[in-house]
């Protein structure tokens, strides 16, 4: 795909999705780490539902931790995973205690070093939270990109370390939600929705989906 393509299709993306940000409900750094980190393989929906329970009662790294494993448990047991989650949660409120005074760090590496947090997560907190130009790919920015062509790559870090090079300065605070508000609700897993796609005659994916 050609550069000239790529700027229309961010600036029709930011034209169709006025407040490109994340879905996830938080009011604080640290709720929005504990938020991603639940995200993991289950649906933002499903994450609010269980945070909306657990953040009136715990939303700092002491009272999360003060719950225990069993005690978090408890909110989080509808989303997938929650056993590790909940483990790797309470071992990451104890580090932000123990090394960061109870604070998110604004740090990539830091951000990585905590139980439980990955590059993707650590891109969304540095991006979402900190304003950084950092461009977490999740699986579906990683469909959207190789079905447009827009920039592809074998597995989520060529992806984006392509778009690292090839989307504009001005809109790399953007993309990340431009793109996965695109796949989640337009260009979704299974039948893409073509007809009401507002880049369907600039993306290259060969077999649209136009009824
Ligand atoms: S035209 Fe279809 S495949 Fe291409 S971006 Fe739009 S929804 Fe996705």
């Amino acid at each position: 795909m050609n550069q000239h393509k790529r700027i229309e299709i961010l600036k029709r993306l930011q034209a169709a999705i006025p407040e490109p940000t994340t879905e996830l409900q938080y009011a604080s750094v640290f709720e929005l780490l504990i938020a991603v980190i639940l995200s993991a393989q289950a649906t933002d929906k499903g994450v609010n539902k269980a945070t909306a329970k657990l953040f009136p009662i715990a939303n700092t790294p002491q009272a999360i931790y003060d719950l225990g494993v069993d005690g978090l448990k408890e909110y989080i047991k509808t989303i997938g995973l929650y056993n590790s989650k909940a483990e790797n949660i309470i071992k990451t409120c104890r580090m932000l205690l123990d090394k960061h005074n109870g604070e998110v760090p604004e740090d990539r590496a830091a951000l990585e070093a905590l139980p439980g947090v990955g590059r993707k997560t650590a891109n969304v907190v540095l991006n979402t939270a900190f304003g950084h130009p950092t461009i977490a790919v999740d699986t579906h920015i990683f469909r959207v990109c190789n079905r447009t062509k827009f920039a592809e790559g074998k597995n989520v870090l060529e992806v984006e370390k392509k778009l690292n090079k090839v989307v504009p300065d001005e809109f790399k605070i953007d993309v990340h939600h431009l793109l996965i508000l695109h796949g989640r609700y337009t260009c979704i897993a299974r039948k893409p929705r073509c007809g009401s796609c507002v880049i369907s005659d600039l993306c290259e994916f060969p077999d649209k989906n136009i009824d």
